[in-house]
């Protein structure tokens, strides 16, 4: 049905964008500093008090998630960017 290919062409793309952070929830000690530094209001904190990419679309992958966690327990994936690195040794 079309229907249903549209829904899984938008959980697709919504999974693709949750992956743009993902949280160490091992090494997370629910401090909320990395949701208090989101410039976006993309990350909140779960019913636990650990981070979860809420509004996948509103993140920019800016980093400063990761930045800002003392643990560790945050990572951004980098953008895909298309560009060589010539010349630098
Ligand atoms: S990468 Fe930036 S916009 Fe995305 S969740 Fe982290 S702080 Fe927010
Ligand atoms: S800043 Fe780090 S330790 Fe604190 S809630 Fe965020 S991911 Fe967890």
């Amino acid at each position: 049905m079309a229907d249903q290919t549209a829904k899984t062409q938008v959980s697709t793309k919504q999974k693709a964008e949750e992956e743009k952070v993902h949280v160490f929830e091992a090494w997370c000690k629910r401090c909320e500093i990395c949701v208090a530094f989101c410039p976006t209001g993309a990350l909140t904190s779960d019913k636990d008090g650990f981070p979860v990419l809420t509004y996948p679309e509103k993140c920019t992958q800016c980093g400063m998630c990761e930045l800002r966690c003392p643990d560790f327990a945050i990572a951004v994936r980098p953008r895909e960017k298309k560009e060589s690195k010539k010349g630098s040794s």
